[in-house]
């Protein structure tokens, strides 16, 4: 599905003629070459399928979609990390037909009657249809390796990943489950932020899915967040910022407001690798950054260090 919005890029359109006509070698120099007519080039075209090539947005290679497939969607020249769906995540990490999903079928109501370009509820119907989602977060109990845990995890094809009522409550339901089970709680995180259809409902999801968090911690029970690029704003400001652990991927854009608004604001030139993944581990945001493709595995040995202590009571009791 994530393979539609990336970059296409159709090969062979090089021209096989120089540009400017080579002068005649030798002989008369007044004899003039006919000049070629715009347009008759004949240029070495090749029809290539779309959907079978993605041009990699960091270092240009042109890479089989099947490949990056294979590979997470990660280009395997550079590393770089393309958006990923939320069931192809949970598909990379979960053991098979473990997945458990809950309140798969909530949606949003429209409750404020926005109007704008397009209504609330044809972008809702919009999006359900093209991403075969009923909102941005999908969320279930699980296996991770040898773990059970509850896991979120986020989709910024739904409406920019935006957290609206629906986001916020199937993730206070989740982390209320995990604690009523005493599961640890994972959640992968990419939104945009607070959703803006839903205005000040939205905003009170931060408020409600950091309550729920903080009666998991209360008990003793271990939050990894994970942080997808990108995490941004009103999602930033709450969950995604109060796990034990938080860990990112590779060139991860996060952040509150986005760099163009610092800068108008501040009126300062921002630092470079401002907003990365990268520039939040040096100044002590983050605790790791982690590769897709070495992310279940870290999440297990990360899952096994932070329950270890509650194994030792419950062994001890
Ligand atoms: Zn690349």
């Amino acid at each position: 599905m994530a393979t539609s919005s990336f970059t296409k890029k159709t090969l062979g359109l090089e021209t096989a003629e120089p540009a400017v006509t080579p002068p005649p070698t030798g002989g008369h120099a007044t004899t003039f070459v006919k000049k070629p007519k715009l347009g008759t080039a004949k240029s070495k075209k090749r029809e290539i399928p779309e959907g079978l090539w993605t041009k990699c947005p960091k270092c240009s290679t042109m890479v089989f979609d099947k490949e990056l497939d294979e590979n997470l969607k990660v280009c395997s020249h550079c590393q770089h990390h393309f958006p990923i769906v939320s069931r192809e995540r949970i598909h990379s990490m979960v053991e098979t037909c473990t997945f458990e999903e809950m309140d798969a079928d909530m949606t949003s109501v429209d409750v404020l009657g926005f109007t704008g370009a397009a209504s609330y509820i044809s972008k809702l119907e919009k999006y359900q249809k093209t991403t075969g989602l009923k909102d941005a977060v999908i969320t279930g109990i699980c296996k991770i390796g040898e773990h059970r845990a509850a896991l979120g995890v986020m989709d910024f094809t739904f409406l920019g990943g935006s957290m609206g009522s629906v986001v916020g409550e199937k993730l206070a339901r989740l982390i209320e489950k995990a604690t009523e089970k005493g599961l640890p709680l994972i959640i992968i995180s990419t939104s945009g932020g607070a959703r803006m259809y839903e205005g000040m409902f939205s905003l009170m999801q931060m408020a409600k899915t950091c309550a729920a968090l903080a009666y998991h911690g209360k008990a003793g029970l271990p939050y990894i967040s994970v942080l997808t690029d990108p995490t941004m704003a009103g999602v930033m400001a709450s969950f995604a910022t109060v796990g034990d652990l938080i860990i990112a991927e590779p060139g991860a854009m996060i952040g509150f407001a986005g760099p163009r608004v610092i800068k108008d604001t501040t009126q300062a030139e921002l630092p470079p690798g401002f907003q990365t993944a990268e520039f939040l581990l040096d100044h002590g945001l983050i605790d790791a950054i982690v590769s897709r493709k070495e992310m279940k595995s870290r999440l297990v040995e990360y899952m096994g260090y932070l329950t270890s202590g509650q194994k030792r009571v419950a062994t001890a009791g």
